[in-house]
């Protein structure tokens, strides 16, 4: 067989896939390493599917996607957060990562840089490698609450960094950006002319503060927010995101959604107008619950005496369980407590004592599997 891309052979997978695919094969394992909500999309928005299917909405879309769709985001976007979108600041995807993917592709030529946080979502690093950029990561640390250091940023930006991703709420560290915050990330972007890459799909869980979005304070376009229904209507399997940006930048990425997967799937779209235009009182039962969990997390972890990250958004716990390597971790954990949990160093080099556990999962399992945690650290 001829030779393939070391580009993509080189790729690695993502650490929390090699423990889910050993979890699903084990019985009796208390699952926490994905980040799935719990529930089965609302039924509203499966029969809108359903009737929209029946309806005939199974063809190909226009590249950006529905123009319906495309205005209610503008819509929404404009008041949630004050932004003045139009449907052509908009581009429906296949899932958030379609966004984060045609958005990185869209500003970087091979050889450029992309800042990513670390710790961070483990694929930021294969979306920027795979576009052919060099990912640097920029730290966030506890001195600093865990929330990005512009002033640090600002030092690792150098002539070949096109783009800065962020992420509030984070995944894993739950991190909320204040205000603040926000606004001199993008005054950042703006002094040293570099894109910035929101990445804002966790913005209707939150548990402490408020959600601000970036695009609130983009003053010349330089801001790509991305969102998803997948976690606000627990729609991952629909595969729908959207981003919100200029008007030059959706055409461009409109156009590598052509190269790539034409349009996101029609009937999924539909599905996602009816989430977005429905009711929302799911999107606050769904908060409720994963704060519910969280407090429950938070009494095992009192009650044992561990190190742990209060989330005020997202649904994980990053907890320091204070190994060498938080990878051969988590594998032995699976294997002798039966208890799957994402190894740190999949979220990046600093994540190598720590482990993330999903609030999206049942109350009983959450409470079961972090006592089989507290246990392996007592040995
Ligand atoms: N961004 C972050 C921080 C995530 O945690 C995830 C999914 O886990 C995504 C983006 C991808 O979302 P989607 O399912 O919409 O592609």
């Amino acid at each position: 067989m001829p030779s393939l891309s070391r580009l993509v052979v080189e790729l690695k997978q993502s650490g929390i896939r090699e423990i889910m695919n050993v979890a699903l094969g084990m019985p009796d394992v208390v699952r926490l390493e994905v980040g799935e909500p719990l529930f089965t999309t609302p039924q509203h928005i499966v029969e809108a599917a359903y009737l929209a299917a029946r309806q005939g909405y199974t063809r190909y879309t226009a590249n950006a996607g529905i123009p319906s769709l495309r205005s209610l985001i503008a819509r929404r976007v404009s008041e949630d957060y004050g932004v003045r979108a139009t449907p052509d600041n908009v581009i429906v995807t296949v899932g958030a990562i379609g966004a984060l993917s045609g958005a990185v592709r869209a500003v970087v030529d091979p050889g450029d840089e992309v800042l990513i946080p670390d710790p961070g979502w483990p694929n930021y690093e294969m979306i920027v490698r795979c576009a052919g950029a060099v990912p640097r990561r920029y730290p966030l640390l506890a001195e600093r609450d865990y929330l990005p250091d512009p002033s640090v940023i600002d030092g690792l930006v150098g002539d070949r960094t096109r783009a800065l991703i962020v992420n509030s709420p984070s995944n894993p560290l739950g991190t909320v950006f204040p205000e603040g915050l926000v606004r001199e990330l993008v005054e950042l972007a703006c002094r040293r002319d570099i894109f910035l890459i929101s990445d804002e799909v966790y913005e209707k869980i939150v548990f402490e503060g408020r959600h601000h979005s970036a695009s609130t304070f983009d003053p010349d376009g330089r801001v790509i927010a991305v969102f998803s229904v997948s976690k606000t209507y627990a729609m991952t399997g629909w595969r729908i995101g959207y981003a919100v940006a200029a008007e030059p930048v959706v055409r461009q990425m409109a156009k590598l959604q052509e190269a790539y997967v034409s349009c996101a799937p029609s009937v999924s779209q539909k599905a996602a107008e009816a989430a977005l235009s429905g009711p929302q009182d799911c999107v606050e039962e769904m908060r409720r619950t994963y704060q519910e969990n969280l407090s429950v997390a938070l009494s095992v972890l009192e009650q044992n005496g561990m190190r742990y990250l209060k989330p005020a958004g997202a649904f994980y716990v990053w907890i320091h369980v204070g190994c060498e390597d938080s990878g051969s971790f988590a594998k032995q954990l699976l294997t002798t407590h039966k208890v799957a949990v994402a190894p740190g160093t999949t979220f990046g080099p600093s994540g190598k004592e720590y482990v993330r556990i999903s609030l999206a999962a049942r109350a009983e399992d959450i409470r079961e599997g972090l006592n089989r945690l507290a246990s392996a650290m007592r040995l």
